[in-house]
């Protein structure tokens, strides 16, 4: 028989990039997104709140979803930008379905990389465990019944990623209004409604994987030569004090508090406003 073709290389076209983001961050975290890793990946990321807003509109164009979903920090108006970002994936054709949050830097040429370790047949779904032990729900069954269910999930702050395939099987729970509808039965976050339904639902498992990173974890721990290979990091305040990955230069930390154009500079220094190392 005549050879079948081979499946063309993941290319980072290839990825749907979903970042989650509110009116209220729209200018002190978004800008700083556009400004660093968005701007490496401006065709393959969509970033979905909550809000009008015309100088971003103007920026993005159709890159910038606005969805009805209520701006405020509860599960179903969480639940409802992720069930807008799924819809969005599975429109668009694309391969892979990665989530951030809007404090989220993504290294593109550490995610292909991963993203080209998983063979195409396979379901995937890759993600930093939020515990180190699966969470437990309580399923609604009939006649008032309840069943208790066990899953792993992978943390939404940290982002994570699906591949098609997976993601097809996921939409009778996952699309439309089911996501929200899903979400509510279990009450449950956004995040672990994602895990239940892979696990618990289609019996797939989350791939475990420590290159997402959140700002939940001590983010100081890790090494400056490690920083260029993780896929994502992020940042935040922890117990009154600034959580950031630790990187000396070119920026300070009060010119740069997130370590983000620091960041940047590392993994691209080719960047205009990165200073230019003179020979
Ligand atoms: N977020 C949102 N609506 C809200 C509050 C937060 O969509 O009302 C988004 C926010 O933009 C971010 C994610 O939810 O992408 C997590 O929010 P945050 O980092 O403020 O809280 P965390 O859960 O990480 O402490
Ligand atoms: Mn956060």
């Amino acid at each position: 028989s005549p050879p079948s073709p081979r499946p063309s290389e993941l290319q980072l076209h290839d990825v749907f990039i979903a970042v989650k983001t509110t009116q209220a961050f729209h200018h002190s975290r978004v800008e700083l997104l556009l400004n660093t890793w968005v701007s490496r990946t401006r065709e393959q990321t969509f970033i979905f709140t909550d809000s009008l807003d015309e100088g971003l509109q103007e920026r993005l164009g159709p890159h910038l979803v606005v969805t009805n979903c209520s701006a405020e920090h509860s599960h179903p108006a969480l639940s409802c930008k992720m069930a807008a970002e799924f819809d969005a994936f599975l429109a668009s054709g694309l391969r892979w379905f990665c989530h951030v949050d809007d404090d989220n830097y993504l290294n593109p040429r550490a995610l292909l990389k991963l993203l080209k370790t998983f063979p195409q047949t396979s379901d995937v779904y890759v993600g930093r465990p939020s515990l180190n032990r699966p969470i437990h729900a309580s399923e609604p069954q009939p006649h008032n019944r309840t069943r208790l269910v066990q899953f792993w999930f992978a943390t939404g702050g940290a982002g994570f990623c699906i591949n098609r395939k997976l993601a097809l099987k996921m939409a009778p729970w996952a699309s439309g209004s089911h996501f929200m509808d899903t979400s509510a039965l279990i009450r449950l976050p956004d995040d672990c409604t994602v895990g239940y339904i892979v696990e618990c639902k289609l019996g797939g498992h989350l791939q475990p994987c420590p290159l997402f990173h959140s700002h939940l974890e001590t983010l100081q721990l890790l090494e400056a030569a490690q920083l260029p290979e993780q896929v994502t990091l992020s940042y935040g305040v922890f117990e009154g004090k600034l959580n950031v990955i630790k990187l000396h230069g070119p920026f300070s930390p009060e010119e740069d508090p997130s370590r983000f154009h620091s960041l940047h500079c590392l993994l691209y220094p080719d960047t205009p406003w990165c200073p230019q190392l003179v020979a």
